[in-house]
């Protein structure tokens, strides 16, 4: 195992002004043993970014290194992809379906390592790491659910001990439940065996989830790559605020610690002043439901027009009096209805970004 460096990678397809940067100056670095998941739209350049680490593509500009190795770039010949020591876990269709699940796993194993009990000892301990029974060694692929069929897939890219494992959307063929408890299976397996991981994903739950980080692709560029909570609370800018998970971006005042809004008083994450956009998650919006005479309500006033129920929590779209909409996550117990009137505000700290172009 080792760590993965990924410095100022470019690759471009096509020529002239037809040519796509797929993946535009990248720069990740992920240590020996962590997992990080690569999050961005459908096109960001997710695949090209893994087939570039694995050696199925040549970077036009930059550098990558797995520990202190350079792999390829700065001037060195790009060592091929089998001798990379990756394990490359493909969307599905990864296995061989005329093989049984032993000889999937086996089939990463060196080719002299392939026969022989020592092939069905690590087969057996491969299996009981994804958590699959030892008995389905026996069955065919499509005698496995998609998410067996993934754990097995995830078994043969680690059977041979790589120095890095590549997964490209592993889960995103599964359903919901399916998806949840194989990514778990997945990362405790990456977890006990200390392997350096990562994982590309455009469902934000699961980035945000399973990673120690989370790389934010947009248009072949990584715009943030931080810890989960750092993406989802402090986001590099509104865009990102607003791809990771809803957000109420704001227009604002800003002096110092605090900033006046729609929404009343903030506090900021850090101080400015100025004209600001102000991010609030919606769980930050704290709706008040005291409307009883004689109860005293804190906050904006408003008009409810919307709820989105969930069971777990609810989803309240209110009209402030003074006209701007705005969106609050609250418990599902007890909640209201369109129509009502509610006070709002925010608790918690809030990110505030100055305009484009402003300092
Ligand atoms: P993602 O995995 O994030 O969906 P990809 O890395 O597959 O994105 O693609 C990024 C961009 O590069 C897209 O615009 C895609 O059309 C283009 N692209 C990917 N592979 C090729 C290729 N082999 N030839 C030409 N264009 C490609
Ligand atoms: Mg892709």
């Amino acid at each position: 195992m080792s760590s993965l460096t990924v410095s100022g990678v470019t690759k471009s397809f096509g020529s002239g002004p037809a040519a796509t940067r797929a993946v535009d100056d990248v720069t990740l670095h992920v240590p020996h043993g962590s997992f990080t998941t690569v999050l961005g739209p459908s096109g960001c350049g997710k695949t090209t970014l893994l087939r570039l680490i694995a050696g199925f593509l040549v970077p036009e500009s930059g550098s990558i290194a797995f520990g202190d190795k350079i792999v390829a770039g700065d001037g060195v010949r790009p060592l091929a992809p089998q001798a990379r020591r990756v394990g490359y876990v493909p969307q599905e269709g990864a296995l061989f379906p005329h093989l049984d699940v032993a000889a999937n796993i086996a089939f990463g194993l060196p080719r002299e390592a392939r026969g022989g009990s020592q092939a069905g000892d690590r087969v057996a301990e491969m299996l009981d790491l994804v958590e699959l029974p030892a008995d389905f060694r026996d069955r065919r692929p499509d005698e496995l659910s998609g998410g067996q069929q993934q754990r097995v897939a995830l078994a043969r890219s680690l059977a041979p001990q790589p120095a890095v494992v590549l997964l490209d959307e592993p889960f995103s063929s599964l359903d919901a439940s399916l998806r949840d408890s194989t990514s778990r299976a997945v990362r405790r397996a990456l977890e006990a065996t200390n392997t350096t991981a990562l994982l590309v994903t455009h469902d934000q739950n699961e980035a945000l989830s399973l990673a120690d980080q989370v790389a934010v692709m947009r248009a072949g560029r990584l715009v943030q790559s931080a810890p989960p909570s750092e993406v989802y609370l402090s986001p590099t800018d509104p865009q990102v605020a607003e791809f990771v998970g809803r957000a109420v971006v704001l227009p604002g005042t800003a002096t110092e610690a605090r900033a006046t809004c729609a929404l009343g008083e903030v506090v900021l994450t850090e101080p400015t002043t100025g004209p600001v956009a102000l991010m609030i998650r919606p769980e930050q919006v704290f709706v008040d439901l005291a409307h009883n005479e004689g109860d005293k309500a804190v906050g904006v006033r408003g008009t409810v027009e919307e709820v989105s129920y969930y069971g777990h929590d609810c989803a309240v779209q209110v009209r402030l009096d003074e006209g701007t909409s705005v969106l609050a996550r609250m418990a599902g117990v007890r909640h209201p209805g369109p129509g009502d009137t509610v006070h709002l505000r925010v608790t918690g700290l809030v990110r505030a970004y100055h305009p484009a172009g402003a300092p």
